[in-house]
């Protein structure tokens, strides 16, 4: 999946898209379960009178409203009585919606009104934003008269997932069924298709243009298709339907034919589900099906501290429960070994620029992180261009200490938009067995680890060079230098009460590097006291690694120096010169006198 040239100075992750089998099979249908739950947008507002109430008769087809004016509603896939109603939270971020839980009765009764649907945008948006693929009805109305150009998207926009190349090609008819329909209620003339471009040639449109996309994540996100595609720059703060573009997922536009001509609404959703060895099941089941119905049909197996996820590995959310529903917008499940389940860490930013590098909105994440860090969001969306992120998680991925950036932007935006918001008061989900974070929930395996073993192994040839000049003293300089390091670190971690952070190898390289630049004859102490400096006040009395200010072997060399000059001095050294001792400057005696091993004996 992940490609890197080996003669590439770019840190750029090139991740691609799944792709579709070349004789893709329909997918499984799910039983329906006794139970279904639907979510609404609205939270349960105890002061207010609901519209519906547990014990409440549904009909397959009902709108159900929570209050009189909400702005959301859900829409019954089956006839049965509704169980409870309560408060269900998605994630810290997204705030409260309410669940309803449907028990299914034998009696299939179906709504009545649908028979005169009308090709009407407000009729759309009142009974049939809650089909399959959710349609953006809302959004087209909200921006009646702004919006000039309709994207249906037959790409996916997460790793992983085939479900919307799927139904581009797959209900190619019904898609083009489905594009005529909203062309008319619309009235949008500049309607295109984006579809990768190895499935272009299964697709005849009329009215319809089509748009190959790049199978190179995050192409396919609404802000890179605008710019690569429509010669249009996404302003920072502003979503695709304020410029006038408004995105429908192709299945969305397939549901739409699929209600048409049925004079009822539809229920299906199509999902990719990624099981914990990796296998790919494409499958149906009815908006509210619990997962846990679907993964027990399939046999799969969920186990404490594994990772459910909502949607592909870049942009999904974890869930925390595994009876959490199908819903219209879910296109991909993901389920993670809780062995599989990447670490993050409290690492400063060691400011190695991959994430810069891996930005596609061109964004300073080293900087902006820092102010996140420290909850300045005004700052950083002013002198980071925070409200630019795409949210493609790509810096989160190759992140070399492991941040979790992706989760300090979305805390970022959410306490921009929301400022009067906190934490405080919101449902706890502590009491839960699934592992939860946000996306991305996969890394290029980059670690600090890696990085101070890749210096390392580069300084080897310097140190080894040094140690075959001057002998066992060079050696034993180096040996006590690395040791020393590493014991003040554990000391500090140890006495400051914090995680061991040694195996980062940071103490080991400021070790070897500090020891590289001393004199091979220096007394122990020196290298003793040398070293505190270097980890102690270089580094550890700043916050630990990634929030040095200074290079912790330079500060140790100048505080050493400027102590304790008569080690250092050059020039005293030769006055002092041991002859029987290896030369000081073997470099100068090699080029002026004569070869090393003639002039050194
Ligand atoms: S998540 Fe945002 S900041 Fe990070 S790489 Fe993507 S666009 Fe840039
Ligand atoms: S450590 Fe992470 S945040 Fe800092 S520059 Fe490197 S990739 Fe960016």
């Amino acid at each position: 999946m992940i490609k890197r040239s080996f003669f590439t100075l770019s840190n750029k992750p090139r991740l691609t898209c799944a792709l579709l089998e070349p004789d893709p099979e329909a997918p499984v249908k799910m039983d329906v379960p006794a139970l279904l739950t639907l979510l609404l947008p609205d939270p349960i507002d105890s002061t207010r009178a609901a519209l519906i109430k547990k014990g409440d008769v549904v009909k397959k087809g009902q709108k159900l409203l929570l209050y009189e004016n909400s702005t959301g509603y859900a829409v019954s896939p089956v006839s049965g009585i509704i169980k409870s109603i309560d408060t269900f939270t998605v994630d810290n971020i997204s705030g409260l919606r309410t669940r309803i839980t449907i028990e299914k009765d034998a009696r299939d009764t179906e709504q009545t009104g649908y028979a005169d649907m009308a090709e009407d945008l407000s009729f759309a948006a009142r009974h049939l934003t809650q089909l399959p693929g959710a349609p953006p009805f809302d959004g087209l109305i909200q921006h009646n008269g702004k919006i000039s150009t309709l994207v249906i998207t037959a790409a996916d926009t997460d790793l992983l997932t085939t479900t919307s190349q799927y139904i581009g090609t797959a209900r190619a008819t019904l898609l083009q069924e489905g594009a005529q329909i909203l062309k008319r209620i619309t009235n949008l003339s500049k309607i295109y298709l984006l579809i990768p471009g190895y499935l272009q040639d299964r697709v005849r449109f009329d009215g319809v243009t089509v748009m190959p996309a790049s199978l190179t994540y995050p192409d396919t996100l609404p802000a890179m298709v605008m710019k690569n595609h429509l010669d249009k720059v996404l302003p920072a703060g502003k979503t695709p339907d304020e410029m006038g573009v408004c995105f429908i997922r192709a299945e969305a536009v397939v549901s739409l034919a699929r209600a048409y001509e049925a004079k009822a609404p539809v229920f299906e959703k199509c999902i990719t589900l990624i099981d914990k060895t990796g296998a790919r099941h494409r499958i149906e089941a009815v908006i509210g099906t619990p997962l846990s119905s679907i993964f027990s049909q399939l046999g799969i197996q969920i186990d404490g501290q594994d990772r459910i996820i909502i949607g592909g590995p870049m942009q999904g959310f974890a869930t925390f429960t595994p009876h959490h529903p199908v819903t219209p917008d879910m296109d991909t499940v993901l389920i993670q070994d809780k062995g599989d389940i990447i670490s993050l860490s409290d690492t400063n930013c060691v400011n190695c620029g991959k994430c810069i590098q891996a930005c596609p909105a061109d964004i300073p994440v080293n900087l902006l992180v820092r102010f996140l860090q420290a909850t300045q969001y005004e700052t950083a969306a002013d002198k980071c261009d925070l409200e630019s992120c795409i949210d493609c998680g790509l810096c989160a991925y190759v992140c070399t200490s492991r941040i979790a950036l992706s989760q300090y932007i979305r805390l970022g935006k959410h306490e921009l938009k929301n400022s009067e918001l906190t934490h405080k008061g919101r449902l706890s989900m502590n009491h839960t067995k699934l592992t939860v974070s946000h996306a991305p929930f996969w890394h290029d395996g980059d670690s600090l680890f890696k990085k101070n073993l890749n210096v390392i192994i580069a300084l080897l040839p310097a140190a080894v060079f040094g140690i075959l000049q001057f002998g066992a003293p060079a050696l034993g300089v180096l040996a006590l230098s690395m040791s020393f390091a590493i014991l003040w670190e554990m000391i500090i971690n140890l006495i400051t009460k914090k995680p061991l952070t040694v195996g980062d190898l940071d103490s080991a390289l400021i070790g070897l590097l500090f020891g590289m630049m001393l004199p091979a004859v220096i007394p122990w102490w020196i290298v003793l006291v040398g070293t505190f400096v270097a980890v102690f006040m270089g580094k550890m009395i700043f916050g630990g690694t990634g929030a040095n200010p200074f290079n912790p072997a330079l500060l140790g060399m100048a505080v050493l120096m400027l102590s304790w000059n008569m080690f250092f001095d050059f020039n005293t050294a030769y006055v002092n010169y041991e002859f029987d001792f290896t030369a000081l400057a073997p470099l100068v005696a090699v080029k002026f006198q004569a070869p090393a091993p003639i002039c050194f004996h």
